[in-house]
């Protein structure tokens, strides 16, 4: 199966809707533990992603990936900005004149995921969006390599996201704004893992229709 950069506009669109839909709740989440403005960032990057979506979707993938990150870095403030821009102008880098397809795409993605740990200096157990895309690239890159069924990689993807999130409420914040609060941190989910998985369900479920 061939997934094209034809099918961005859909995503940025399904992205854009399950966003907006849980923002109340995304910004208690961010005001609990962080300053509040978590759904705010992703809003106008999200908009900015929106005017260039037609464009973005005559592009190859690396070079797809590319205006995305220079986009996202242009239009978000604050810390998921940059680790969102790193992601996909990593994307970009590790998928440049590779196949357009999953196997590739896994790979990129682990590795892509990686750059963000370095940028952030963090990883998993961190109670950030690393405790969802960490474990998700992984799974992925584990299910495209084992041949399982797009279907069955879309479904155990989103069981690892949902995971990841819960798993962050009781962790002690070490990175990020959370981190100030030290052990008051614990008892509430990051947001950033939040919308990294609401992301991650309207993605998929973009790709599986
Ligand atoms: P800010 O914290 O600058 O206000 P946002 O509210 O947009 O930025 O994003 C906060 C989210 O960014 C957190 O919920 C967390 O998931 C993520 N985050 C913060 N610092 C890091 C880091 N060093 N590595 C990975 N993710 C991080
Ligand atoms: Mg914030
Ligand atoms: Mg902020």
């Amino acid at each position: 199966m061939s997934i094209t950069p034809r099918i961005i506009p859909d995503l940025i669109k399904a992205i854009s809707s399950t966003i907006n839909q849980h923002a109340d709740a995304i910004t208690e989440l961010d005001q609990a533990i962080g300053d509040g403005d978590h759904v705010f960032n992703l809003q106008r990057g999200i908009e900015a992603l929106q005017a260039h979506s037609s464009e973005i979707a005559e592009l190859d993938w690396s070079a797809a990936w590319q205006k995305i990150g220079m986009t996202v870095m242009a239009a978000i403030g604050g810390a998921s900005g940059s680790l969102y821009a790193t992601l996909f102008i990593s994307l970009s880098k590790q998928t440049k004149d590779k196949p357009e397809n999953l196997e590739s795409f896994a790979e990129a993605f682990v590795l892509a995921v990686e750059a963000v740990k370095q940028r952030g200096k963090a990883d998993v157990g961190e109670k950030t969006m690393l405790d969802v895309w960490v474990p998700v690239a992984i799974a992925f890159k584990q299910d495209v390599e084992a041949g399982k069924h797009l279907a069955d990689i879309l479904q155990h993807v989103c069981t690892v996201a949902d995971a990841g999130v819960e798993a962050t409420r009781d962790m002690l914040a070490t990175k990020g704004r959370a981190s100030f609060l030290g052990e008051r941190s614990k008892g509430h989910i990051d947001a950033g893992a939040q919308t990294a998985q609401l992301m991650i369900a309207a993605i998929t479920s973009v790709i599986k229709d």
